[in-house]
């Protein structure tokens, strides 16, 4: 294991401005931390963040990745808060961490195969900063490393597994083919030993060749012919790795002999010019291998991948491949977007990789990209950037669905199914009953609890962004609406009928029809329903001269309070637990008698309910009306035990325009005593002010809603 003075030494020689203290507290902190845990080998389990960190010191990243990786289990896995790393490490140190974190989270609840795919598109996107990628791809790496000491033979290979489906892709996906072709030969070592032990074998044998290293001497001779035609060259020579061989043997049907080139090797040149050069001499030297030949420098891979590559036919009619390219070319192929910021801060001068922000990144992304070859191929490789405008969320099955930025517990549930749309009456997120209208996070797993009675509800326009939804909704609601409001009209008409002061004669509708110039009973209905017409009006063209019988005339349904995502004629209450008031954020609870009570969505009585609810519990997510005029708080006020006391409260409430409807005496002692007052106010907001005032004066000594 690397030791504290070692892995912050190697940080210090590529950025000698790095915050050394930080490090060192990150160091102490793990170390803490972890205490006496243990990984799968035996060793103390913080030597497994250790290395992680040291894995991306190779990659020279900047101090703040490299605490994060120190510290990137902490977290998870031990006591450690998130507030705590943020108050020792920092904002930045503590977004990665939590970003880590969270990723670490969605791995071990997804076992999906089919979903392989749309778990990398996840972890890119969850991988705001792709700092904390970065420390997810060292950390998974130095677990397969560490992967025989576990054991478990399944937990091994589903591991391996998991590496080969999802973080290698990954890896090779953002360009760091070193990561990749690790992870890949490792996981390839579990997943088919046998195949793995005959390729390494061969590979051994080959590279003995007729005793001595092969491919030693194939690079020295390649480097000799080179620098003599007056091209500098860096040769290095490598079989291609286990996993790579075995895919093309199955993808071609050949076998290893067949292989064309199982050894490969890279030459350095100084120049872009050099590299052309040095191709021209091979050329000249060794037949080529028609079709094998690339140039990626004139026409660079879509991952901005630059080099020549090229097979010729050498000795021993074996065929080997080379490939030429710049330092600047290599850097960025073997440690992908992580090289080219480090390479280009190299040539401004300072030494380490600091990405400033997230645009950054991307703007970075989009310039290697810009001499893509085809709008397809930068598309492909600007949708991490996409990605930035996706969530992603999961079905308590651990499914997982893509939805826009901004989608609530609405849009998911038509996304999953538009029955489980059209019958959503709540939902849990990560395990929390709330509000329909509840935004949801990356990563979040969202259940949505449905009833066989719901319907959609107009308040659901509010809160849903999806076009699939919001259709779905205004569908549906065009043709309840009208059913709706016809059953309540004629149970309104019924009710007038009956306060008639005679049995009603049966023309006597049709006359009142062209009286109210109506076309039919509908629309007298819906007119009933929607309170276009009084009741006395009503009975004024049903039978002439009798609304005058109905004493009072009935006015319109109280407006002082209306209540949005209530299906018409459903009664409703303000709930006396918590006195919502209008700016309050509500919700509704249907009672056993079908009528609703009104919470605020802070209620302790919802926390309660929520603790032993099952999925039947029936919530409904309303809104405040625009009619609302106001509603009651109630309101505790303590007071120092003066002469004036209750005359200044009502003086300082009455200024603010609100109105006392109740007052209560409490806990009278010999200094203080304390009122709970209900005040009917316009809002939260008018509420607030109130408070504010009332904590101003001198002899209050408290003031606050119940
Ligand atoms: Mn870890």
């Amino acid at each position: 294991m690397l030791r504290q003075y070692e892995l912050i030494d190697r940080v210090l020689a590529y950025d000698p401005e790095a915050d050394e203290a930080m490090l060192n507290r990150a160091y102490v902190f793990s170390v803490n931390a972890h205490g006496t845990q243990k990984r799968a080998n035996g060793d103390p389990y913080f030597s497994h963040p250790i290395e992680v960190a040291g894995i991306l010191t190779e990659l020279r990243l900047d101090d703040e990745t490299i605490a994060t990786a120190i510290l990137h289990d902490t977290v998870e896995d031990t006591v450690a808060t998130p507030e705590e790393i943020e108050r020792i490490f920092g904002g930045n140190v503590a977004r990665l961490v939590d970003g880590v974190t969270k990723l670490s989270k969605i791995e071990a609840q997804t076992e999906n195969e089919r979903a392989a795919e749309n778990l990398r598109k996840f972890l890119l996107a969850m991988s705001g900063d792709i700092r904390v990628l970065l420390v997810k791809l060292a950390d998974r790496l130095h677990n397969m490393r560490t992967l025989h000491f576990i054991p478990k033979p399944e937990k091994r290979r589903r591991i391996a597994k998991e590496t080969m489906d999802i973080y290698a892709p990954l890896a090779e996906r953002i360009g760091m083919y070193e990561f990749m072709k690790e992870m890949q030969t490792l996981a390839f070592e579990q997943l088919e030993p046998e195949a793995y032990q005959s390729i390494t074998k061969r590979l051994e044998q080959l590279k003995e060749g007729s005793g001595g290293d092969r491919i030693a001497k194939i690079g020295s001779g390649l480097k000799l012919l080179l620098g003599r035609a007056g091209v500098e060259a860096q040769v290095s020579g490598r079989e291609k790795h286990p996993y790579s061989i075995w895919r093309k043997m199955q993808e071609r049907h050949i076998s290893f002999e067949q292989l064309s080139d199982i050894m490969a090797f890279r030459a350095i040149v100084p120049s872009e010019e050099d590299c052309y050069r040095a191709l021209g001499i091979i050329h000249r030297r060794w037949p080529m291998v028609p079709g094998r030949f690339k140039d990626y420098i004139s026409t660079p891979k879509r991952n901005g991948y630059r080099s020549l590559h090229t097979s010729v036919i050498h000795a021993e009619n074996r065929r080997i491949e080379i490939q030429l390219r710049t330092p600047a070319m290599h850097a960025e192929a073997e440690f992908g977007l992580a090289a080219h910021w480090a390479y280009k801060q190299a040539v401004g001068g300072a030494a380490a990789l600091r990405p400033d922000s997230q645009q950054d990144w991307i703007k970075d992304l989009v310039e290697i990209l810009d001499t893509a070859a085809t709008p397809e191929e930068l598309l492909e490789h600007t949708r991490i950037a996409m990605y930035q405008d996706r969530i992603f969320a999961f079905t308590p099955k651990g499914e997982l669905i893509q939805l826009p930025k901004g989608a609530t517990p609405i849009d998911f549930a038509y996304a999953v199914h538009t029955d489980l749309g059209d019958q959503a009456v709540g939902a849990k997120i990560n395990g929390r009953v709330v509000p329909l209208s509840t935004v949801i996070e990356n990563g979040d797993q969202v259940q949505v609890l449905r009833s066989k009675a719901q319907t959609p509800q107009p308040a659901w326009l509010k809160v849903a962004i999806t076009a699939k939804a919001l259709a779905a909704i205004r569908r549906h609601l065009r043709n309840t609406e009208r059913e709706q409001t016809i059953t309540l009209g004629r149970k309104l008409y019924d009710d007038i009928v009956q306060r008639l002061p005679a049995p009603l004669a049966e023309s006597a509708r049709d006359e009142a029809l062209k009286r109210l110039k109506l076309p039919d009973e509908a629309a007298l209905l819906q007119q009933i329903a929607r309170r276009h017409l009084s009741d006395a009006q009503v009975m004024e063209a049903l039978m002439p001269g009798s609304a005058g019988a109905d004493v009072a005339e009935a006015p319109p349904q109280s407006s002082a309070i209306s209540i949005e995502g209530l299906a018409p004629g459903v009664a409703y209450e303000l709930a006396e637990c918590c006195h919502p008031v209008p700016g309050d954020r509500i919700i509704g609870l249907r009672r056993p008698d079908a009528s609703i009570e009104v919470h605020a969505i802070d209620c302790g009585v919802l926390a309660d309910l929520a603790e032993r609810s099952d999925d039947e519990t029936d919530w409904i997510d309303v809104q405040w009306g625009h009619a609302t005029e106001g509603a009651t708080a109630r309101i505790s006020v303590e007071v120092r035990n003066e002469p004036g006391a209750l005359g200044m409260l009502a003086t300082i409430i009455g200024q603010h325009k609100a109105n006392i409807i109740n007052l209560r005496l409490d806990n009278r002692d010999s200094r203080f005593h304390t009122n709970l007052i209900d005040v009917e106010v316009h809002d939260a907001h008018q509420l607030m002010r109130l408070l504010a005032a009332l904590r101003a004066a001198e002899s209050v000594n408290a003031a606050e809603r119940v």
